[in-house]
């Protein structure tokens, strides 16, 4: 952290790197893992005999060849629905959010989750998202928890990353804009305070620190950070199609790699290899994987692959802009210091 009467200096090249790798990280992750999503481990293996490694290899059946050779899907759209009310609003709130995200819902939303549309399609959903959020989720009797919002939150691990009590409140009000249950909020809160604290200097959370965060939401996310010790990937078992598109198989996905991948490349491979929600669960490992090793480490095949690599580059240079900006605001900052929630 900068010291408190040091307001005009810019981020750190270190924070630049975390932030591109965020934003680059979760891109790849979703574009590379669209090659595997919804099959199981056998199929992975019969179709990517080798392992899936570059975009070009994806195979273009009828599920994947609805998306171009490169182009992310829904989860890294609605990361930049994110992005995108941030920029127009210079804060995140749910209506910011509701507005952009209902935008892209009118336009050709592929990939959408069966949560996301249930929600989105309620009436009055832009001016009231958490209240829709909440009747779908108490309509499914509070049984659903879907990887819709942890697929898309870790940039809020970079917006006002200082400030842990506003990187909680952020993540919990855009996660509940679709997603309604606690272990969706407590999943999406889990990445994003790994990521405020990279961002803040700090290492990345221990395990029990994690449990301690998943313990204040639900007391049925604390088996699936155990699991991540394991040194084997196929404990977590992602291609289970019973708990396919759960929020906390994605939570476990992107742990498991922090704890057991030296590089960017060898934990989002891993994951990938899998199968199951594997664009989903390739997103939030690539968010942090990113944070944790940095954009400099993530391999240029990977980066330059991407389609809408312009989009992205052009996005990351205004939050950068915005995010210093805030950074710098004397009042804002001073607001800002104290908190140590995690
Ligand atoms: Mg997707």
């Amino acid at each position: 952290m900068r010291p408190i009467n040091d307001v005009t200096m810019n981020l750190t090249e270190a924070q630049i790197n975390i932030i591109k790798g965020v934003f680059y990280g979760q891109a790849i992750g979703d574009a590379l893992g669209l090659g595997t999503e919804f099959m199981t481990k056998t199929q992975v293996n019969q179709v990517y005999p080798t392992g899936l490694k570059n975009y070009y290899e994806i195979i273009q059946d009828d599920h994947r060849k609805r998306w171009e050779i490169g182009d992310w899907t829904d989860d890294t759209d609605q990361f930049l629905c994110i992005v995108d009310a941030i920029l127009e609003n210079k804060e995140i709130t749910e209506l910011g959010f509701a507005k952009e995200i209902f935008n892209w819902f009118k336009g050709i939303p592929m990939g959408i989750g069966a949560t996301t549309f249930k929600v989105l399609d309620m009436p009055q959903y832009v001016s009231h998202p958490q209240k829709a959020a909440e009747i779908v989720w108490k309509l499914h009797r509070k049984m659903i928890a879907a990887n819709g919002a942890i697929m898309r939150t870790s940039i809020l691990g970079l917006w006002e990353f200082w400030d842990n009590k506003k990187v909680i409140g952020n993540t919990k009000n855009i996660c509940q804009s679709t997603h309604f249950d606690p272990r969706c909020v407590g999943s999406c809160v889990i990445i994003t305070a790994i990521i405020s604290n990279l961002m803040q200097g700090k290492k990345s959370l221990t395990n029990t620190e994690i449990i301690n965060i998943a313990e204040s939401y639900d007391e049925r996310i604390s088996e699936y950070i155990l699991l991540t010790n394991e040194k084997e990937i196929e404990v977590l078992n992602l291609s289970d199609e019973k708990t396919v598109g759960y929020t906390l198989k994605a939570l476990s996905a992107g742990l498991w790699t922090l704890n057991n991948s030296d590089s960017f490349e060898e934990g989002i491979l891993a994951v990938i290899d899998e199968g199951g929600d594997a664009d989903s669960n390739g997103a939030v490992a690539g968010s942090l994987l990113g944070a944790k090793f940095g954009y400099n480490s993530i391999p240029n095949r990977l980066k330059n692959g991407l389609i809408y690599k312009d989009i992205l580059d052009k996005k990351i240079k205004l939050f950068i802009e915005l995010l210093e900006s805030k950074f710098n605001h004397p009042n804002q900052f001073q607001q800002t210091i104290p908190t140590n929630l995690f």
